[in-house]
């Protein structure tokens, strides 16, 4: 394999008239990728999809508020999580972009984001962490790293995972390393400089490749559908902000993603 995409929905509806098209493109042109479900729905259809191609695997969760009216269904996701297919757990975490949310909604989030913590230690998964801060804050990072390091202290190596569409600056990206999670970055890197600060100081361990398709396409596409392919975008991205070899990007990535997830891609 030569390219995974950490994120991506492409059990999502509108893949629907061409999602089998771009999966065997995947398989030739050697892209592998995580399908994450956001939801009960999604998440049954991402389980139901990989299960059909060896090059793809699946993520079970519910995100903080795609679907607020969603209860978490422990019960559910644990039996989802059973999967052999299925290699972490989300996407779950704290979402605290809408200014018109209550504060009440910042304690059920916490509550099913420990839920879905729980959820992967028990199954000895990794995470797979939404998190949007409050604009021009990083709020929702910050309760983030406490949840976590409060975790980490019992449960060490075990608690892992990676901090998807990462949008936060060095010194968050300092302490989730240290917490020992990878980030994973989208084509935002193709068309915005914000993040090239991070995306330098970071050991090239930390970071894995994602899309996030059908959202955010890269910058010779913008406005279109994304989708996995935009992953070798993000590769080349990573690697010129950096001042480093792409080959060498691309190994290292695809390693980082085969030990955050336990998977053999090479
Ligand atoms: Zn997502």
């Amino acid at each position: 394999m030569k390219y995974f995409d950490a994120h991506c929905h492409i059990q999502f509806d509108r893949f629907s008239e061409d999602r089998t098209e771009i999966i065997e493109r995947m398989k030739q042109e050697e892209f592998g990728g995580l399908v994450v479900g956001v939801d009960m729905a999604s998440t049954k259809a991402a389980i139901e999809l990989v299960q059909q191609y060896p090059h793809l695997w699946a993520s079970v969760g519910l995100h903080p508020n795609d679907t607020p009216e969603e209860p978490f269904d422990a019960e559910l996701f644990r039996s989802f999580a059973q999967d052999p297919k299925v290699v972490a757990i989300g996407e779950c975490g704290l979402d605290n972009y809408r200014p018109e949310d209550p504060e009440q909604e910042k304690d059920r989030q916490k509550k099913v984001f420990i839920q879905h913590v729980e959820l992967a230690l028990e199954t000895d998964k990794p995470l797979m962490i939404h998190s949007r801060p409050k604009k021009g804050t990083m709020d929702a990072y910050k309760d983030l790293i406490e949840i976590l390091t409060s975790y980490k202290k019992e449960y060490g190596e075990k608690l892992r995972g990676d901090i998807h569409f990462f949008v936060g600056g060095v010194e968050e990206a300092k302490a989730f390393s240290e917490l020992g999670f990878t980030m994973s970055f989208t084509a935002v890197l193709t068309f915005a400089r914000d993040y090239d600060e991070v995306v330098s100081y970071l050991p090239l361990e930390n970071i894995l490749s994602e899309t996030d398709a059908p959202y955010v396409a890269p910058a010779s596409r913008r406005g279109t559908r994304n989708d996995p392919f935009a992953v070798k975008d993000v590769i080349e991205a990573i690697a010129q902000i950096r001042g480093e070899d792409t080959e060498k990007v691309r190994i290292q990535v695809l390693r980082n993603a085969e030990r955050v997830f336990g998977l053999h891609l090479a």
